[in-house]
């Protein structure tokens, strides 16, 4: 999509911390971290939000919590703890209209959240 950020991210158009990429997916640090560790994880193919999302997109959310389990193990979070979200519509905080995967480590994490 052409006006969107993580679109943009993801062809280049706009820097970021990439850590992980490959021919579906793209991961990369949060501008603005609310953990020591704090990773977005997102498909390169436009889907708006987990909320419209149906079935066609199964194996493409399924891969995004993979690889969020994947990049906390390997960065040494996963002993500790990690937590994954995907905020979904106004209410929930969803900032950014393109499905991402939050991963969050390396303190304490309240529970509920806010
Ligand atoms: P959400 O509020 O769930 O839609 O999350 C959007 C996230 O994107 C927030 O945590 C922002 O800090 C993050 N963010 C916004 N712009 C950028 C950017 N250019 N690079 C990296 N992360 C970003
Ligand atoms: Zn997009």
């Amino acid at each position: 999509m052409s006006d969107c950020l993580f679109c943009k991210i993801c062809e280049g158009q706009i820097p970021a911390a990439i850590t992980f990429r490959d021919e579906e997916v793209v991961a990369f640090k949060d501008i603005n971290p609310k953990a020591p560790f704090h990773q977005l994880v997102i498909p390169i193919r436009h889907v708006s939000s987990l909320a419209t999302a149906d079935a066609k997109d199964a194996a493409l959310l399924g891969k995004l919590m993979l690889l969020g389990a994947r990049l906390a193990r390997e960065s040494g979070q996963a002993d500790g703890g990690f937590r994954v979200v995907m905020n979904a519509g106004a209410d929930a905080g969803q900032t950014v209209l393109h499905v991402h995967l939050h991963v969050l480590a390396g303190r304490v994490l309240g529970w509920p959240p806010g």
